[in-house]
């Protein structure tokens, strides 16, 4: 595995890259661990292959609940803000239903090659009143920069997928910090996800293993474990 390109200018954010380039490893429809890394340590950890103890023993397809075999991998590139890195995805097949999997940290969406945090860095500057012409025009990411069109469609679909999930946050926060404030008043939903994620940046520090997860990621997660538990 290689840094396709390292850049280690100093830029502001709001979520340092080092800190939100964590993750949880998903396998299709299926979370295998709940250990957080950044994305330099799975490729150290992943470096001579998938570690024997972090094999898939469960089949996403047909749930049985085998060792499955290595069946390769192919590289993937990923996008953080301030780096580009060439990862190895590795692949399992299980021996009951012949069907294959792939193992997925989800720092980044599957099919996508931009990680949760330069999305996360999006949603932040729009909390925060910027336009997102303006966000478009000033973001540098590894990849270059994004047309207005292309952070609207994320922003769209990251209040979509708020919207959705915001619900199962509430009580995870309430939990951790029952004497928070809550926003009261008339429902406004910019007002409610700023909350949100204020409240998670305290409540990740609070739950072992959480301090470098972002939002975003957890959520993923989130859905992702929910399709395991109701699948
Ligand atoms: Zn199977």
């Amino acid at each position: 595995m290689t840094i396709l390109k390292k850049d280690k200018r100093k830029r502001k954010h709001h979520w340092p890259a080092s800190l939100v380039s964590s993750f949880l490893l998903v396998i299709t429809n299926m979370i295998l661990t709940e250990e957080n890394w950044t994305v330099q340590s799975y490729i150290e950890l992943f470096v001579d292959g998938c570690p024997t103890h972090l094999r898939p023993t469960m089949c996403p397809h047909c749930q049985a609940e085998v060792m499955l075999h290595k069946h390769g991998s192919f590289k993937r590139t990923v996008y953080t803000l301030l780096e580009a890195f060439i990862i190895s995805i590795f692949r399992f097949k299980c021996n009951k239903c012949g069907k294959s999997t792939s193992l997925l940290p989800d720092f980044v969406m599957e099919h996508h090659q931009v990680a949760w945090e330069v999305k996360e860095e999006v949603i932040h500057q729009q909390l925060a009143g910027v336009a997102l012409v303006k966000i478009a025009e000033d973001l540098v990411t590894s990849a270059g920069k994004f047309s207005e069109k292309t952070v609207w469609r994320w922003s769209k679909a990251i209040r979509d997928e708020l919207r959705e999930s915001s619900s199962e946050l509430w009580p995870v926060i309430l939990e951790r910090l029952p004497h928070i404030e809550i926003p009261v008043g008339p429902s406004k939903p910019a007002r409610e996800w700023a909350w949100l994620f204020r409240a998670w940046e305290q409540v990740r520090s609070m739950i072992p293993g959480y301090g470098n997860l972002g939002l975003l990621a957890w959520l993923y997660h989130n859905k992702h474990s929910q399709a395991v538990a109701y699948g």
